[in-house]
């Protein structure tokens, strides 16, 4: 009988590993690294309670590293199989897989430096190479085409809309009578959001496999267009430049083309908008590349290659070409990286800009506790920046609409027009909200509901 084991992702939001055996065969669902938590984060140095040679072919749902990230670990413990993802998906998880590498290097070296591992010398989780031949192993797959991972176990995939390339996969175990069909929802996007589509209807499954990250949050509806049009005319007010702190790949493209719109409109004068951030040049190239991907119903640009390239739009790779921005006065927007403002190049643009109330910070997106993302939105007076303070005299706004996943009422909208499976997982969220979910949908729609635990296996009947 088929058996699904939930190896991640369960009463937590990262780690997505879901392992599907049949007929002998053995297909892994994503592959990603437990992130946040230091708890959390051993897991990832945990042996695996499954032979990573005996599995044959990984299929992924999206490049974020919450799905993708243990890959390269994966592949230095046994894994030789193809691993399926989408052609956005794979030009993503080179940018995303060689990043986590550097930052494994960067721990381990951190450590050793420090002196605090318990191994001498302490080791990174993976380096650049293992990522490097975790990549060999990708193999895309257009939406909608079946085909064979592995045994009796087929796949389709079919648009998430939560990031370039992110898809759910439609499953059937091809052994019986009646195929055996099973949906792994990955992470649902939002309805409407900028670059990308809304996520497709949900396929008729036996078993469900349903992301919970936002069911007990609702998003404010707001107009993205308008919230954005008002934070930068604002900025212009002051005189001075906006700083966007933002996530490389994903959010800082969808800011960029929410920017040209508004430029392409005639609500915004023609302002540069400058991107420092390599990780972020490298992901802008790979939208350009995917632009079949693109929706662009906030607005279309005509006579233009790629909505992201304009001749306002200035990518900055290099060093020198991220210091040449100190010099830029007002009107301008600098989004650069990390989101949360914890490192990378966003610091010396705050370090450059923040004491002077003629610029503008703008936080777009969720600011986790304990980051600098966090103290600004809760009003400090002051940022500890390379070991010195920083006066806060520059406005702090919000850009309250972003946000990758579905909110509650938008997953219950994604799931509406599904018939009740056989048994629906709530999985990817915190253990309150997917209980809350499971809850939810047991009480109005009668469906038979469960939370797994980490490690738990369940066996699939026939159809
Ligand atoms: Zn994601």
């Amino acid at each position: 009988m088929p058996r699904l084991t939930f190896h991640g992702a369960a009463e937590t939001v990262t780690g997505s590993k879901y392992l599907l055996e049949a007929d002998g065969a053995a297909v892994l669902f994503d592959c990603g690294l437990f992130q946040g938590l230091k708890e959390l984060r051993l897991k990832n140095w945990a042996p695996l309670s499954f032979d990573a040679q005996s599995v044959r072919a990984c299929v992924l749902t999206h490049a974020h590293i919450d799905h993708i990230g243990f890959l390269p670990r994966f592949v230095k413990q046994g894994f030789r199989g193809p691993t399926y993802c989408t052609p956005a998906t794979e030009d993503l998880a080179e940018i995303m897989l060689l990043d986590s590498a550097k930052i494994q290097e960067g721990d381990a070296e951190y450590a050793n430096r420090k002196g605090f591992s318990k191994h001498h010398p302490a080791l990174p989780l993976y380096d650049a190479d293992d990522a490097v031949r975790a990549l060999r192993q990708l193999k895309s797959v257009r939406r909608d085409e079946w085909f064979q991972a592995a045994g009796p176990i087929w796949c389709r995939y079919h648009d998430a809309g939560h990031l370039l390339g992110s898809a759910m996969i439609e499953v059937e175990i091809r052994s019986g009578a009646k195929p055996l069909r099973i949906l792994f929802s990955g992470d649902v996007g939002r309805y409407d959001a900028p670059l990308y589509h809304d996520p497709c209807p949900p396929p008729a499954c036996d078993y469900l496999i349903c992301e919970s990250t936002y069911a007990t949050r609702e998003h404010p509806p707001v107009n993205l267009l308008d919230e954005l049009c008002e934070a930068v005319t604002e900025a212009m007010r002051r005189g001075g430049v906006m700083l966007v702190p933002a996530f490389a790949v994903g959010r800082s493209q969808q800011l960029i083309y929410l920017l040209r719109v508004l430029i392409h409109q005639g609500r915004l004068p023609e302002l540069p908008i400058y991107v420092d951030s390599p990780m972020a040049v490298d992901a802008t190239q790979v939208f350009c590349a995917h632009s079949e991907d693109h929706d662009l119903s906030e607005g279309q640009l005509t006579g233009v290659d790629c909505v992201l390239d304009g001749r306002n739009v200035h990518l900055a790779r290099t060093a020198n070409e991220s210091r040449a921005i100190n010099a830029v006065g007002g009107p301008a927007v600098i989004i650069a990286s990390s989101g949360m403002m914890t490192g990378g190049r966003i610091l010396h643009h705050l370090k450059q800009r923040l004491a002077s109330e003629r610029n503008t910070i703008m936080l777009a997106g969720f600011m986790a506790e304990g980051t600098r993302g966090r103290l600004l939105e809760n009003g400090a007076d002051r940022l500890r920046i390379h070991g010195g303070d920083v006066p806060v005299r520059a406005a702090i706004t919000k850009l309250a609409g972003m946000s990758g996943h579905a909110g509650h009422s938008e997953l219950l909208r994604w799931l509406s027009p599904l018939a009740a499976p056989k048994k629906t997982f709530l999985t990817h969220g915190e253990k309150a909200s997917a209980l809350a979910l499971a809850d939810e949908l047991r009480m109005t729609r009668s469906w038979n509901t469960c939370v797994p635990k980490l490690g738990e296996s369940f066996e699939l009947v026939d159809a």
